[in-house]
This record gives structure tokens, C-alpha cells and sequence, in this order.
């Protein structure tokens, strides 16, 4: 019997455990086991929305039981804490599991840059518990603002900073001035618009990097006339609990600091054998091979191809590195060729907010209405399965005719004042 363990139920993890599992479907003698800490698959293109409350949390997820349907493959729950290639080992909360191949694919986390205080005082954007808890924070700075009589305070409260300008900072803000001002300065008396300070701050002299010069600086005209306040060339150097610190002269006061600005590679993958990239992701051959471990196999996020380094870190890399991945197991195991991994763009798709996007696909370049209706589209065919395609849409459809869901459902987290209260 052999195995092949894919790690992380990520866009690539789950396109190489249904590939590895189409391609040994009739092989009793192969067991595939996907491991991952998360139970589930992560749609993070509707990330932004949770924020917003636009869309239900539990609406951008499915669950990998419900994904794997009648498949062969086994799940586990597990958090992976070290690969040991020397003896083909995973160590695992619950124990050991030894593997003959191995598709790694355990995503990235964000990279602080070593900004004093930006760890510990800014809202980090990558998962789902922390699109939600950010949520009621926003809802909750609200409630503090709507009847606070210090002018100062006030401002500190209503002012939101989000560092980093690329296409997750710009869609979070988007939808941020989506929920702050068409629905919490009309329904908030004590708030008006003229009091919310929504800014992006940008290091490079550009925002959305990659989407071309011109969609950018038409995105960029679009944001300052909807109200969001976009500097670029700025960087941040030091984040206290309620400042920011920009290029080493300026103080910003915001009680609400979010950081978008950048990923690096998680521990395990700095922790694998072989050269690694600048952000700590692991080089692998264009066969998406880990150097002297022909079985050991790195994709998504996590890896740098060497004949494709400038690849984005985006889901559809991810979902084509997992099909290439899974067929050079197959490949390796029969003693055959193994296939190249090539990148090829898909485009870029950012939202504005509501009824407003940017596109570049295949060349062409469109923005507006129609822009946002196709990027609704793209999103909602891209969910997986019609329940979640369902209710993703019904969200959407509720939202344009019904105010925003904002009651706070948890006990807020690092609010000056509730905790305080503690
Ligand atoms: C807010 C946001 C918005 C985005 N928007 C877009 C977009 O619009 N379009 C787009 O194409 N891309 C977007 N991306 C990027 C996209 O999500 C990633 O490029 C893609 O998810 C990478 O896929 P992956 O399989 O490498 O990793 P992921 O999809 O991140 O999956 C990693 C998996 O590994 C698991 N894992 C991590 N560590 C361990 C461990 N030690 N043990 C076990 N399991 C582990 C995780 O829980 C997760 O299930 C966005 C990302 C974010 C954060």
C-alpha cells in the first residue's frame, strides 16, 4: 500500500487531492489522505464582503466532507507542525504519519515587514475568524462613536486605516465605505459621512499592482471621488494601538489599523530543505519538486517555481499547480514523464464596492457597471456547488433590497472601551 498525503484544504490542496483521486480511483492499493487544521475550503475572493456583513460567513465556506462527496480520499483534521523528508515523516498534534509522496500546500500567512508594534496592533486579513471578528469591531466602533461627545475621540473611532494597496486592501476598503457609508451614517444619528475617514496607505508609487497603469489610476480616481482618502509612497513605520506611524515623521490617529500589505511563506515551508525565496517560499523544479526529494511536492502559495517566479499569489495558480502536482505523483509512480508547470494570467478582477469594478482579461480592459456585474458572475460560477452559489446570490439580492445585518453576535475584541469593561 502506498500513500500520498496532501497538506491544506486550500485552493490547491483540494484540486490535487480530487485529481490524485480520479486518477487512482480503481487502485486499492493507493490511500490518499488530505490533512488540513481547517475543515473546510475558504472562498477568500468574498472575503471582503464579511467585513462589510454583506455577506454570511458561513455562506463563503464548504465544508471538505461536503465537497468530497462519494470519493475515496480520507480527511483528517490535523494541524501539520513539521515535515521530516529525511525519513518521508509528518509530525501531527495527534502523532506521526508517514507518506511516499507528499503535496504540500498549507497557503502563506502575513508578512509584518518587521514594523514595530504592526503585529500586535493592526487586524491581520487572511481567515475567516478574523474577517468576522473585524466585523464587529467595525459595528462596534460605531456603537461607541454614535454617543461619544469628545471630538477627538470620535475622530480617532471613525477614522480607518488599511495598509497595503493591492487588490485585498482596496476591496476591503470598497466594501468598508460600502457598509460605513451608505448604511452606518444613515442609520447611526449620531454619525454623519462627514466625520469617516476611510485611507489606504501604499508604499509603491501604484496601486493594484498588475491590473496595468491605466485600470489602476482609473481605479485610483474612482476611490478619491467615492471617499477614500489613497496614499501611495507612504510607508508605514510603527503601528501603536491607536496611530500609525507613516514614514517615519507623520502620526495618524485611527482606532482601527488593518494590515493587508504583504505574505510570506508559513514556518513549515521556511522549515523544508532547499533554497527558499525572498518571502520564505520554498523553490521547486518546473515539476513543482522539492530539490533532492523528487516526492515532496510544493504548490500554491507556499512555492516558487523556478521557471515561474513571477507567478501572483492567486487562486487560480494554486488550482493549477494541484492538478500538475497530483498528475506527477501519478507520473512519478509509473516511472513516466513528469508534466511542466507553465503560468499563463487569467486577468484580474478587483471590485470596487458596490456596482463598480476593474477588469483586465485577455487584454481587455473595462471598468464600471458591467465590469461588476462580470465579476459577480466570474465569482458566483466559481463557488463551489449550487448550495453555496444559492446562497451567496440571495445574499447579494437581500443586500440590495434590505439594510445591512449589523447586530454584533460576540463580545467584541480589542475595543479600548469594552475591554475595559472586562
Ligand atoms: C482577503 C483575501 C482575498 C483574496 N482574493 C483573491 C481573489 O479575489 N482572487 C484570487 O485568485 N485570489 C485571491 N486571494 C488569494 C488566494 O486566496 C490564494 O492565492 C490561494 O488561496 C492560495 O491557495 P493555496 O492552496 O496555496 O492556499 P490556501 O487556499 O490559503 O489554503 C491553505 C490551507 O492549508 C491549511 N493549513 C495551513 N497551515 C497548515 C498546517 N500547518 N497544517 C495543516 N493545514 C494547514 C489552511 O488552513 C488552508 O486550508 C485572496 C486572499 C485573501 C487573504
Amino acid at each position: 500500500m502506498k500513500r500520498v498525503v496532501v497538506v491544506g484544504s486550500g485552493f490547491g490542496g483540494l484540486e490535487a487531492v480530487t485529481q490524485l483521486d480520479t486518477l487512482f480511483d480503481r487502485n486499492p492499493n493507493v490511500e490518499i489522505l488530505l490533512l488540513s487544521d481547517q475543515n473546510y475550503l475558504l472562498f477568500t475572493p468574498l472575503l471582503p464582503q464579511i467585513a462589510s456583513s454583506f455577506t454570511d460567513p458561513r455562506h463563503i465556506i464548504q465544508a471538505v466532507r461536503e465537497i468530497r462527496g462519494k470519493r475515496k480520499f480520507v480527511f483528517r483534521r490535523e494541524m501539520v507542525r513539521a515535515v521530516d523528508t529525511a525519513i518521508r515523516r509528518l509530525t501531527v498534534d495527534s502523532g506521526s504519519i508517514d507518506y511516499d509522496a507528499l503535496i504540500l500546500a498549507p497557503g502563506s500567512r502575513t508578512e509584518f515587514f518587521n514594523t514595530p508594534g504592526a503585529r500586535e496592533n493592526s487586524w491581520d486579513y487572511k481567515s475567516l475568524q478574523q474577517g468576522v471578528e473585524l466585523r464587529e469591531h467595525i459595528i462596534d466602533q460605531c456603537e461607541h462613536a454614535d454617543h461619544t461627545l469628545d471630538a477627538a475621540t470620535r475622530q480617532t473611532m471613525l477614522t480607518f486605516v488599511i495598509v497595503g494597496g493591492g487588490y485585498t486592501g482596496i476591496e476591503l476598503a470598497t466594501e468598508m465605505r460600502d457598509f460605513l457609508f451608505r448604511y452606518a451614517a444613515k442609520t447611526y444619528r449620531g454619525i454623519s459621512a462627514s466625520e469617516i475617514r476611510l485611507i489606504v496607505l501604499e508604499a509603491l508609487p501604484d496601486i493594484l499592482r498588475g491590473i496595468g497603469p491605466k485600470l489602476a489610476a482609473h481605479a485610483r480616481k474612482r476611490l478619491h471621488v467615492s471617499g477614500i482618502e489613497v496614499r501611495t509612497s507612504t510607508r508605514v513605520t510603527r503601528v501603536n494601538k491607536c496611530s500609525v506611524e507613516i514614514n517615519g515623521n507623520e502620526m495618524l490617529h485611527a482606532d482601527t489599523i488593518i494590515w493587508t500589505a504583504g505574505v510570506r511563506a508559513i514556518e513549515l515551508i521556511e522549515a523544508l530543505p532547499g533554497p527558499h525565496d525572498r518571502i520564505g517560499r520554498a523553490i521547486v523544479n518546473p515539476q513543482l519538486q522539492l530539490g533532492d526529494h523528487p516526492e515532496v511536492f510544493v504548490i500554491g502559495d507556499s512555492a516558487a517555481a523556478i521557471n515561474a517566479q513571477e507567478a501572483p499569489r492567486v487562486a487560480p495558480v494554486a488550482i493549477e499547480q494541484g492538478r500538475v502536482a497530483a498528475l506527477n505523483v501519478a507520473h512519478l509512480w509509473k516511472c513516466e514523464p513528469l508534466e511542466t508547470y507553465e503560468y499563463a494570467s487569467k486577468g484580474m478582477l478587483v471590485s470596487l464596492g458596490m456596482n463598480y469594478a476593474v477588469v483586465n482579461v485577455a487584454g481587455f480592459q473595462v471598468s464600471g457597471y458591467f465590469a461588476w456585474l462580470f465579476w459577480n458572475a466570474v465569482h458566483l460560477y466559481k463557488l463551489v456547488g449550487l448550495k453555496k452559489q444559492v446562497q451567496v446570490a440571495g445574499d447579494w439580492i437581500l443586500g440590495l433590497i434590505f439594510p445591512r445585518d449589523a447586530a454584533i453576535v460576540r463580545e467584541p475584541k480589542g475595543c479600548n472601551i469594552c475591554d475595559k469593561r472586562q
